[in-house]
């Protein structure tokens, strides 16, 4: 612990939050406290500490679970987790050290005894950070960044493994890892910049596998210095099956497996068991029994699949009650396998002086022609659905190739999901092209879904319409891209936002008061706020519309005409619109280094759009070749995967200050 800045701790303790909160305070620490478990990982993410306090006194089975579920981001951003427990579960400890926790304390305890266990799990922390730098080998893989100078140098070992240039710019190294790498490692640099002089975070390398970036912020020097070191090898050597069948793993995690194992060719296999009856247990009999029963299934599961796949399967809980095997094994051990898995669960569990009989439904599906990790686990949670659709059916294995979308599964999820808060945003900037400076953002809706991982919009809206849920998903959506804008750090304040409203938003009576009444309330300024609305949210009765756009505009509001060129496309009725912009969709513009004929139609959109006095941005823009012609034709914005894909607000800020 430093002596200047208080260091952010995160606790979690069911009973007694407020005293231990308290006691942290009084040390000098800057505490992120919370009563309950959910979104505990999230929490101790964004609370930017390096140490978890678990109070598990008086809460044994829920302190256990928030350890585990604390685990994995513990370990991949080298910090320690210290926990309390009473003297009476002195035997629940061991439990907590395989649960990840790396320092314990039992009560009762003084004051002095908490306060310095605190220190020694900082020191562990710090330990973990910079331990590594000690010992680097003389080639070593890394990089250094120049916060004065804002240039980046990577070693020739690191650049060469990262297929970038030695002075590649952060955002190119950064491209390199999947979205929810790139958050660990923005939080990780956030972590730099607020706190603390080291820091760490993992991520996976094609080729190599695993690696800890170690972080280390020279604040005399004004330079950041990272060594990677790599933790596994070859995604397909046996040292990478090892570890994959160490321990079940998250459902992140599975997924990045599951995607390695794709890119890394051959036959793969995943199978999905959820237990039958499950919620019913947990319910009657609570969440401590409900958690030792997974516990306990997850064993037989395992046990099951080491007797028939041996060493090549991974096994993931993916969230709820389900659990994820991935196997490149023959599919006549699969099927062993999935009999063994089924015979296992169908024998009664104990919980507390009951027995329950659950067993289980599964379902399987092999990787096709160039399939993704998406596509795989979709097909077969679909099979899955079926199985549990059906009377009889234990198994469901997924047809070869079958991709159609699973929006009535979906649609049955998406309630529980936005109440869940599922439902996230992220946000692409928008790029003034005279100049390459980010003047806004466009906030876009993810699912983030526990078994499908990310579910982009257009699934989204098209299960909400099947659900019946779209003015529910719109008025939450809405809710929160406002109530994160407004609570934005000082670096994106300049910034505009831009919002999507939809046809049923539009339709719906009221909507102009109710929708102003909500951005005053977030404390968002409408000055800042652009609304984006699609030809075919118009179209229905133009008089409407353009009275609700007028009452916008007035507001400060600014209004932005989306995707034109892919519907009804008239330019005759955006003279008698009040609009501002013209967004020209992602299809024309990128015709714009098509056929002669192809590039009249977007010179002729962006001259009529320019002749009405509106501003001209355009999607989907990834190349240097799009990018050069759209400007010569007189476009002033763009978007596209050229400067960034949608990313949230943290990553966002850190994308704002490196460009600064
Ligand atoms: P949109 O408004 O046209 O959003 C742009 C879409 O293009 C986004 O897809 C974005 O991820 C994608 N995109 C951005 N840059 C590139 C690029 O360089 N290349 C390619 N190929 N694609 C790019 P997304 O997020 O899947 O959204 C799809 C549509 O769903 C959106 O189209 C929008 O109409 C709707 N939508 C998304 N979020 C919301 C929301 O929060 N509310 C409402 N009402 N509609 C939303
Ligand atoms: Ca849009
Ligand atoms: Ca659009």
């Amino acid at each position: 612990m430093t002596d200047t800045h208080p260091t952010p701790l995160y606790i979690l303790s069911f009973r007694q939050r407020d005293e231990l909160a308290a006691l942290a305070a009084n040390a000098g620490w800057q505490v992120v406290a919370a009563r309950r478990a959910e979104g505990a990982e999230r929490r101790f993410l964004h609370s930017g500490s390096a140490v978890a306090v678990i109070d598990a006194r008086g809460a044994l089975h829920e302190g256990l679970a928030a350890a585990e579920a604390l685990n994995g981001a513990i370990g991949s951003n080298g910090g320690a987790m210290l926990a309390l427990v009473s003297r009476g579960d002195i035997e629940a400890i061991a439990r907590f050290h395989d649960a990840g926790a790396t320092h314990f304390l039992a009560s009762p305890f003084s004051e002095t005894e908490f306060v310095q266990a605190l220190r020694f799990a900082a020191r562990h922390a710090e330990r973990m950070a910079g331990e590594w730098r000690a010992s680097a080998p003389a080639d070593p893989l890394g990089w250094r960044f120049d916060l004065r100078g804002g240039t980046m140098q990577l070693t020739p070992g690191f650049a060469r493994l990262l297929e970038v240039a030695e002075d590649a710019p952060p955002r190119v190294m950064l491209r390199t890892l999947d979205r929810s790498e790139r958050r660990a490692a923005f939080l990780a640099l956030r972590r730099l910049a607020d706190e603390r002089a080291a820091t760490a975070f993992a991520h996976d390398i094609g080729g190599i596998g695993r690696v800890v970036q170690h972080l280390q912020h020279d604040r005399k020097a004004q330079r950041i210095d990272a060594l990677v070191e790599p933790l596994g090898s070859a995604p397909d050597s046996s040292a990478a099956m090892r570890e994959a069948l160490a321990g079940a793993r998250d459902a992140g995690g599975a997924r990045r497996w599951v995607e390695r194992r794709l890119a890394a060719g051959g036959p793969l296999a995943v199978v999905l068991v959820a237990l039958n009856r499950f919620e019913v247990v947990n319910t009657a009999y609570g969440r401590a029994a409900g958690d030792a029963l997974l516990r306990g299934a997850h064993r037989r599961i395992e046990e099951a699949v080491r007797e028939t796949l041996e060493k090549g399967a991974l096994i993931a809980r993916m969230g709820g009650s389900e659990f994820l095997i991935a196997t490149d094994a023959a599919r006549a051990r699969i099927d062993l396998a999935v009999e063994r898995i089924a015979g296992a669960l169908a024998k009664p569990f104990v919980v507390g002086d009951s027995i329950a009989v659950l067993g289980c439904r599964i379902g399987m599906a092999e990787r096709g022609d160039a399939e993704n990790a998406a596509t795989l686990l979709r097909r077969a949670s679909e099979a899955l659905a079926d199985a549990k659709a059906s009377d009889s059916a234990t198994l469901r294995v997924a047809d070869a190739g079958e991709e159609d979308a699973p929006v009535d599964r979906l649609a049955g999820e998406l309630g529980p999901a936005i109440d869940h808060g599922e439902i996230d945003i992220v946000f692409q900037p928008q790029v003034s092209m005279a100049d390459g400076v980010i003047v806004g953002v466009e906030a876009l809706a993810r699912w983030e879904h526990a078994v499908l991982g990310t579910i982009g919009a257009d699934l989204l809206f098209a299960a909400a319409a099947r659900a019946d849920l779209e003015i529910a998903l719109s008025d939450h959506i809405q809710r929160i891209v406002l109530d994160r804008a407004a609570a934005w750090p000082a670096v994106l304040s300049r910034l505009r936002l831009s919002l999507n409203l939809t046809a049923g938003d539009i339709a719906r009576p009221g909507f102009a008061d109710l929708f102003l009444d909500r951005i005053d309330q977030s404390g968002f300024p409408r000055g800042r706020l652009t609304l984006e609305i699609t030809e075919s949210g118009l179209i229905e009765d133009l008089s409407v519309a353009s009275a609700l756009l007028t009452v916008f505009r007035q507001a400060g509001c600014r209004i932005a005409i989306d995707d034109f060129g892919t519907g009804y496309s008239s330019l005759a009725y955006l003279k008698s619109l009040p609009l501002d912009y013209l967004k020209i969709d992602k299809k024309l513009a990128q015709d714009i280094t098509g056929t002669a004929r192809d590039r009249v139609v977007v010179r002729g959109v962006i001259d009529m759009a320019r002749s009405l006095g509106l501003s001209v941005i355009a999607e989907g823009v990834e190349t240097e070749e799009q990018l050069e012609l759209l400007a010569k034709e007189g476009c002033q914005y763009y978007q596209g995967f050229l400067c960034s894909e949608a990313v949230s607000s943290v990553a966002l800020a850190a994308m704002m200050e490196t460009r600064a």
